[in-house]
């Protein structure tokens, strides 16, 4: 429900050429430009009643208010209004066709704000925003996580620290959707990125021991399996799959966990494909095929087949996935995949083809027809040429982002026994992804 009108503004291309026609012929007085990180400048007029108007240039054509410009021209009227519920409100709103500028909500330094596309409200610029002392039923704070919760100036010596630890770990998009995670739920700790060649790796581990803030953490590429002789120990879905992605601290012990494969159950399952009773085929034999493959099996799926390049390695899985989990497992040689299709009901790309370049495919996509549900453990590029070839031809697809993010979501619940902020993770984790987009389409 829309509670009040926040403010109106004027989006403007230049603060410097506008101002003059406000304060010099229409005799305005202005309060000085303030730059708002990310989004936009903002100039104040006062002496107009209660009510406020602003002129906003934005900042990067790229933002929000940016993109609203661009489609619409100079001196565009800008409505912020205040809702009860910004995420109901958006659904009553999308149901009635109208659109947004981007495809999600997203958290402005005044907290969760949305911008509604001109074409599709009259040709004003609207911006929604969540009232900040609504009743908060979505586990979305109402304030950016910034001026609100355990605030930056909150952060303080008792903060605790979770790390992920990788080589490199620049490209994470874990940092602000775990901290935004904490932030939201009141909890006093920062998720940060810990580049750590494989020589240091030992040294780091000991230097976790000895830090008192370490809460937990991440473990990633090209950690996962040799890491584990530095640990005190494996929980028994570790064990299995012979790698980790998370330490658990328990007292003086560092514990080795794996989500990887339970967070993949989950997000086919919030896709619809519920994984019992199916035929799999999963693509490739390392890390992640084994953690997929124990996850499906302890879901119960029907049967797996193992594919790889090296069949080898796929005979090793697959022998390992029927003796621990004692499921019907099988190994295959690329070769025989294409004669499995009319097998299975569910196709993991669990190799990491569509990072390559050049890779070839992997046997002819064209043979990925419905009723198959097919996915690539990949999200960047969000869809590789094996999800875009079963998509052209009707399959349902997945890319391997809800993977992310459910391992992520495992891993909030089991280090700080709340329940984690499923919308605000998801929130997080796509701005993460479009930021390292924009910034590697920018070198
Ligand atoms: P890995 O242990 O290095 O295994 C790579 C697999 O890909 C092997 O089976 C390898 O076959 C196969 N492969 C590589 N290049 C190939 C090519 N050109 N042709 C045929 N097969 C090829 O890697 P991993 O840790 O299992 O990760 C696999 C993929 O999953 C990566 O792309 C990773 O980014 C992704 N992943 C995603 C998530 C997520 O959260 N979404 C989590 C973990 C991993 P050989 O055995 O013959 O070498």
């Amino acid at each position: 429900m829309i509670r009040r009108i926040d403010h109106i503004g004027i989006l403007v291309r230049s603060l410097a050429e506008a101002l003059p026609l406000y304060t010099d012929r229409l005799g305005f007085s202005a309060e000085p430009p303030v730059e708002l990180p990310e989004h936009h400048m903002r100039v104040q007029f006062v002496g107009m009643g209660n009510d406020r108007i602003e002129l906003l240039q934005p900042t990067s054509p790229d933002s929000a208010l940016g993109r609203v410009l661009a489609t619409r021209g100079e001196g565009l009227l800008h409505l912020c209004l205040e809702v009860d519920d910004i995420e109901t409100t958006l659904r009553d709103l999308e149901r009635a066709g109208v659109r947004l500028v981007d495809d999600h909500a997203r958290m402005t330094p005044h907290g969760l704000a949305a911008f509604l596309h001109p074409e599709s409200v009259g040709g004003i610029s609207i911006e929604l925003r969540q009232a900040r002392d609504s009743q908060n039923t979505t586990g979305i704070p109402s304030e950016a996580p910034a001026a609100s919760g355990p605030s930056l100036a909150r952060l303080s010596g008792r903060t605790r620290v979770v790390f992920t630890l990788g080589y490199p770990v620049a490209q994470t998009l874990s940092p602000a959707m775990m901290t935004a995670a904490f932030q939201s739920s009141g909890i006093d700790w920062v998720y940060l990125g810990w580049s750590v060649p494989p020589e240091g790796l030992a040294v780091a581990v000991e230097a976790l021991r000895a830090n008192e803030n370490f809460a937990a953490g991440n473990v990633t590429a090209p950690h996962k399996e040799t890491i584990i002789p530095l640990l005190d120990g494996l929980t028994p879905d570790a064990e299995r799959v012979g790698a980790v992605n998370v330490i658990l601290r328990e007292g003086a012990r560092f514990i080795g966990h794996t989500t990887d494969g339970h967070g993949f159950v989950a997000s086919l399952r919030e896709e619809g494909m519920e994984p019992r009773g199916k035929g799999v085929l999963i693509l490739g034999a390392g890390g992640a095929a084994k953690a997929v493959g124990f996850a499906l099996a302890d879901a119960g799926v029907g049967e797996i087949w193992i594919g790889n390049r090296t069949l080898a390695r796929a005979e090793a899985v697959a022998r390992l996935i029927a003796e621990q989990a004692g499921a019907k497992a099988h190994p295959a040689a690329l070769t025989e995949v294409a004669a499995l299709l009319s097998r299975v009901d569910l196709v993991v790309n669990a190799t990491s083809v569509g990072l390559q370049r050049d890779a070839s495919p992997l046997f002819d996509y064209g043979l990925l027809r419905p009723p198959l549900f097919v996915t690539d453990l990949v999200f960047s590029p969000r869809e590789t040429p094996f999800l875009r070839q079963a998509r052209a031809q009707g399959c349902q697809t997945m890319n391997g982002l809800g993977m992310l993010l459910h391992q992520a979501v495992l891993n909030f619940v089991r280090w700080t026994g709340m329940e984690a902020p499923v919308p605000l993770m998801r929130r997080f984790l796509l701005e993460a992804l479009d930021e390292r987009e924009r910034r590697g389409k920018a070198v």
